[in-house]
């Protein structure tokens, strides 16, 4: 396999094309922004973090009959991944009140949910990712209804499985993004990462916050909040 011309540079990662044309490499950053990339800092040692964690998080997914995109791990920041076109929607789950939730509806953070909740919003940076709903998306041309159902199912199954792992490792799940894709063959798969920036993930025990929100927050302690949530990860599956 061989890495060619990089394609895109995120505010996280970099995409290369290969000489194969249904994969791509991705390449994980310490760069870390928050509020649409209006605060921007590192956090050492990140993008081994995330990389290393994405994949094994996606490999549980596949267990569990979710697609992904993952194909394989190069190295300690990168992975072959099938190439897809993202559909322009960040979907999220949440089983707890937080962050735009808890200040869009003026609640506090901590609300359990007797269900989780499923949203998305407009992949748009420069729209600043617009909450949407199912009609909007139709409306705007953005995807079909079939597609809607389809990722609406594989996001509340991943929450079943990314609840249930973390629990085990005495974190609780509050809430996380996902982006999801076609593939050269039309078929919807989970692409992107899931990792502290994309999730919130509490220490069950304490409350203690163990993902970006120490970052957005100017909490300190932020290192060793990846660390540790990527020890229990490695603790558990050892
Ligand atoms: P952003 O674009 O939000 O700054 P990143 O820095 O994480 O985010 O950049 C990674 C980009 O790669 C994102 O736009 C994401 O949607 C895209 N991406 C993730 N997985 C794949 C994939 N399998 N194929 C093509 N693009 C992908
Ligand atoms: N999230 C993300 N990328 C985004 C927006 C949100 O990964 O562009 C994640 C965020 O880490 C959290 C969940 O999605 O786990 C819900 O985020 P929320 O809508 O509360 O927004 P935020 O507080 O990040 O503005």
């Amino acid at each position: 396999m061989e890495k060619l011309a990089q394609i895109y540079e995120g505010k996280a990662k970099k995409v290369y094309a290969t000489d194969d044309d249904t994969l791509c490499i991705v390449d994980y950053k310490d760069d870390a922004t928050a509020f649409n990339g209006e605060k921007k800092g590192t956090i050492v040692g990140k993008g081994v973090i995330n990389n290393q964690m994405t994949n094994r998080l996606m490999a549980k997914m596949e267990a569990a009959g979710i697609p992904t995109h993952f194909v394989k791990e190069l190295s300690e920041r990168e992975t072959l991944v099938k190439k897809v076109t993202i559909v322009p929607l960040e979907v999220i789950i949440r089983n707890i009140s937080a962050g735009s939730f808890a200040k869009r509806y003026g609640v506090n953070e901590g609300i359990v949910f007797s269900a989780p909740t499923f949203e998305f919003s407009y992949k748009n940076d420069d729209l600043g990712d617009p909450l949407l709903n199912d009609e909007h998306a139709l409306a705007l041309g953005i995807t079909n209804e079939a597609e809607i159902a389809q990722i609406r199912k594989y996001a509340y199954a991943v929450n079943d499985v990314l609840k249930a792992f973390w629990s085990s490792c005495g974190v609780t799940l509050v809430d996380f993004k996902l982006e999801f894709g076609k593939t050269t063959d039309g078929t919807i798969v989970l692409a992107d990462e899931i990792s502290p920036d994309t999730c919130r993930l509490w220490d069950t025990a304490t409350g203690e916050k163990l993902d970006k929100d120490r970052f957005r927050r100017d909490m300190g302690g932020v290192e060793d909040a990846y660390s540790e949530i990527m020890r229990r990860l490695v603790e558990h599956d050892a």
